[in-house]
């Protein structure tokens, strides 16, 4: 039986039309959620993530503030902009688009955003907040994981047995920290697999879900996975590929057509997780707006 292709595209839409409402109400109020966005360099990934970034809030009104910076950018202009955005009532969210230039200290960068608008949920103090169990912005691409979860039909947490592969902070540490809360969008039993982990498929093999975080094509193959297992894939790989025209494809870290064959949901790449992250990040922005008004 061929699996339940879970749909990042369609989930994300849903929560867009969610948070759409949401900015209509608040606009009611006076109050329109806004996202300051600052891209050093000329990245041409970074141009297209900060660009989609920017034409999301557009789509359901938030107001978002552009600012590119030359790739010569001093450390201390970047710290004065952001101290700016800190202040400014207008900005609910700051996101610095990452990597920045090697001169840039990211982290002390990182550490200078209001804990209150750190929407993409990487300040320390969110981070220590998410572990305790208090409320905070949960980073995007592991909350968008999931999101993704709890909206198919036929999925568990309460339970459940998941294994994640790869320890990142931006992915894989998060994730365990969010699945493991004793809430309802969590309760799992969590392993966290590594470069390090003796025998990966041992911990695959038990698991009720799987997820791939680890950016290495073909990390999850098929006899690695139980059947009926739910299967989610955050990597995001570019492999050549003679027959497109850029000369290149983008596949994730599982053997997606040997597994769909196994599982009983998994996610595609692209499609899968990748939508969910933007609009996660549009959710915490709406978030911080209603924060900072009172209203949560
Ligand atoms: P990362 O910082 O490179 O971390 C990768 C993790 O995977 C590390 O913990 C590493 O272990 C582990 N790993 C690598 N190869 C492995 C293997 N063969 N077996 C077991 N573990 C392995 O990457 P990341 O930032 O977390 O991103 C992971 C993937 O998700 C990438 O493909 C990235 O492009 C993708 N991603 C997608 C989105 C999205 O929106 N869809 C967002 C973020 C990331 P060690 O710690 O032992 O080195």
């Amino acid at each position: 039986m061929s699996a339940y292709i879970i749909d990042g595209k369609v989930i994300a839409a849903q929560i867009r039309e969610e948070l759409k409402a949401e900015v209509a109400n608040l606009k009611q109020k006076n109050i329109v959620p806004g996202l300051g966005v600052i891209l050093v360099g000329a990245d041409p990934a970074s141009i297209s993530y900060v660009t989609a970034k920017e034409k999301a809030c557009e789509e359901i009104g938030i107001y978002s503030e552009d600012n590119r910076l030359p790739a010569d950018t001093s450390e201390k202009d970047l710290l004065a902009l952001v101290g700016r955005m800190n202040n400014n009532p207008k900005i609910n969210g700051i996101l610095v688009q990452l990597p920045l230039p090697k001169h840039i200290d990211e982290q002390k960068v990182l550490l200078a955003i209001d804990p209150a608008k750190d929407v993409d949920g990487f300040h320390p103090m969110n981070v220590g907040k998410m572990v305790v169990g208090d409320k905070a912005f949960l980073p995007c691409t592991p909350h968008g994981v999931v999101q993704m979860l709890l909206r198919t039909l036929g999925v568990n947490l309460d339970g459940a047995e998941v294994v994640i592969v790869g320890r990142s902070n931006i992915v894989g540490k998060p994730l365990a920290n969010m699945l493991i809360q004793k809430s309802k969008t969590g309760n799992a039993t969590v392993t966290v697999c590594h470069t390090r982990t003796k025998d990966i498929k041992a911990h695959t093999l038990r698991a009720d879900i799987v997820i791939a975080a680890a950016g290495r094509p073909n990390t999850i193959t098929a006899d690695m996975v139980k059947d009926g297992a739910v299967v989610i894939d955050v990597g995001v790989n570019r492999i050549e590929d003679a027959t497109k025209k850029s000369g290149f494809r983008l596949v994730g870290d599982c053997d997606f057509d040997a597994i769909k064959e196994k599982a009983s949901a998994i996610t595609p790449v692209p499609g899968g997780v990748g939508p969910m992250t933007i609009t996660m990040l549009l959710y915490n922005t709406v978030e911080s707006a209603k924060n900072a008004n009172n209203l949560l």
